[in-house]
């Protein structure tokens, strides 16, 4: 016993791979500027060790657009006489 609390919390960097101990005791409400101790990227996965989640860091500011194929050219954005696509209009998607 060392009298110290053990960790509740780690992190790998998705950057450079290092990977440590958090000192938190618990997940600060505010993440931002959480970065790798080594390299300082802020690509890092932290895991609480009671729960066994996950977070992913940076997170997300807003939900990735849902986007779909387009049906009619199949992602290219060409028609099948290599003109631009009717549907999407050259996106691809739609
Ligand atoms: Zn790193
Ligand atoms: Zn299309």
């Amino acid at each position: 016993m060392t009298g110290k609390p053990a960790p509740r919390f780690w992190y790998r960097c998705r950057s450079c791979g290092h990977s440590r101990a958090s000192d938190w005791l618990a997940l600060p409400a505010d993440l931002t500027g959480a970065a790798c101790n080594s390299c300082g990227c802020e690509e890092i996965t932290l895991y609480e060790l009671a729960t066994r989640a996950a977070v992913r860091l940076p997170r997300p500011l807003i939900p990735p657009v849902q986007r779909y194929t387009c049906c009619h050219c199949g992602g290219t954005g060409l028609d099948s006489l290599a003109n631009t696509c009717p549907a999407c209009l050259g996106a691809g998607f739609c």
